[in-house]
């Protein structure tokens, strides 16, 4: 016992000389893209968690601490991904409401794997420069995953939502603690809100799904119901709503953030005012469109970054081939059988998208990077990357796509630590990612990752997936 009480302090003295030590980033070029500013041959000094300050030309050694050399390289504040779910693995078994596995991997042995992997999926992100990530929707233990990962060193801050409040339920999710929840009356989400409200989310999830059997207006007291009484707990609202006559309506009742494109039809002039005056952000999400598609049909397009990066097992899983026919649910066989359709099913999907967010984005509404990582086929981490040369297909600079990627993700993050990431300026979290290439050349060089700093703590690139 004497000896346990020994090492905690032994401990909490090496941690806080992690903590307290004093480094500067000296002769690198500072890039921030929240005022677009570049900064070539800058210091940074960061003193314990918190940037001190971010000077040019020569200083005083002694008030430097230690020196990192950093001629040559490229220092920006750490990536944010402001979609991403926890309780998804990013594997083929990971959704057995969409493509139903069970009889291959149980869904339950699914959920432990996800559970026991919490610290690799972690440190996948800091190895992707990626210091900051939203999970917008899962079961009650998200809120365990977001203290967990707020109380380990190496992982990347957490904000959460609950369970999504939804017009249709997910059976197969089920296992007692479900991601997906049915709502069916205005007072039942109200009441859903409030039991949610304990947790303290950083924001609460709708999933305004629509169909024949659920027309736009059928849902909307429920979407309204779950806005007044987020909004009056001080919580915002996030919305899923990929046409645009949902969109528009969940913006109209106050949706603080839309989750994923418009992807039904061009977005109107209407519709870019409306989330321009509700000041509403907007998360593109364009890998996830691809993923699911590409996976079942065999025709999957991870990049470099994923193939390295990514978890081999999740990789290894989503080869569709390995599994035997007879047990291939429906939907895979008919994206094996039709690999055209599928393909060009995407395409549209992009051909609507894309121009879609380069319209928001030269309107000047706030959009946040975001990957919906996790979901079949969309890797924890390197899906960013993926997610950064689609919306340079869509035509935003790599200032842009850099600028959606922190400070306009630091706003989605929302709340005290949301005010404080996402900027290289005094007293901004030292979480920065520091680059061997200029990512203003070319938006590839975002991952050309040298080194990244999590609250003051440097990290190795090479180091970290060891
Ligand atoms: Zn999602």
């Amino acid at each position: 016992m004497k000896f346990r009480v020994a090492l905690v302090l032994v401990l909490s003295l090496v941690t806080t000389a992690i903590h307290a030590e004093k480094i500067s980033l000296v002769g690198g070029t500072v890039i921030n893209p929240a005022d677009g500013k570049v900064l070539p041959n800058a210091t940074v000094v960061i003193d314990g968690d918190k940037i001190e300050r971010v000077a040019m030309g020569r200083q005083d050694a002694a008030t430097l601490g230690k020196q990192i050399p950093c001629v040559g390289k490229f220092i920006l504040p750490g990536y944010i991904d402001t979609h991403v779910h926890f309780f998804q693995s990013g594997d083929l078994f990971t959704r057995p409401d969409g493509a139903d596995l069970n009889s291959v991997r149980p869904y339950k042995d699914e959920v432990a794997w996800v559970k026991s992997h919490l610290n690799d999926v972690f440190e996948r992100y800091l190895r992707c420069g990626i210091t900051s990530v939203v999970d917008v929707g899962g079961p009650f233990w998200n809120f365990e995953v977001r203290k967990t990962a707020n109380e380990t060193a190496k992982a990347p801050r957490v904000a959460v939502a609950g369970p999504l409040i939804s017009s249709v339920s997910r059976e197969k999710l089920d296992l007692g603690d479900p991601p997906i929840v049915k709502i069916d009356t205005p007072d039942q989400a109200r009441e859903f809100v409030r039991k949610l409200a304990q947790q303290k989310p950083d924001l609460v999830k709708i999933w305004y799904i629509v169909d024949k059997d659920h027309p736009v207006e059928s849902f909307r007291p429920i979407v309204r119901a779950t806005m007044e009484e987020s909004h009056a707990h001080k919580i915002r609202v996030a919305v899923h709503a990929t046409e645009l006559e949902t969109a528009r309506a969940a913006v109209e009742e106050g949706a603080d953030v839309l989750v994923h494109s418009v992807i039904d039809k061009p977005i109107d002039d209407a519709f870019v005012k409306l989330l321009k005056d509700h000041h509403t952000i907007l998360c593109p999400t364009l890998v996830v469109f691809e993923r699911y598609g590409r996976t079942f049909s065999h025709q999957l397009n991870l990049t470099p970054e994923e193939q390295k990066w990514g978890n081999p097992e999740v990789i290894a899983s989503l080869d569709v081939t390995k599994i035997p026919p007879d047990k291939l649910p429906q939907r895979i066989k008919d994206a094996l059988a039709k690999t055209d359709e599928t393909m060009s099913r995407i395409k549209k999907t992009y051909e609507v998208a894309l121009p879609n967010l380069k319209k928001l984005e030269d309107a000047g509404i706030t959009i946040a990077a975001g990957t919906d990582a996790g979901n079949i086929g969309t890797i924890h981490g390197p899906a960013l990357f993926r997610e950064f040369q689609l919306m340079k297909e869509a035509g935003l600079t790599p200032m842009q796509i850099l600028q959606c990627t922190t400070a306009n993700a630091a706003k989605l993050f929302g709340g005290d630590i949301g005010g404080r990431i996402g900027k290289i300026e005094d007293g901004y979290l030292a979480d920065l990612v520091v680059l061997n290439s200029n990512p203003l050349d070319d938006i590839a060089h975002a991952s050309d990752i040298d080194m990244v700093i999590k609250n003051g703590v440097v990290y190795p690139a090479a180091s970290i997936l060891q």
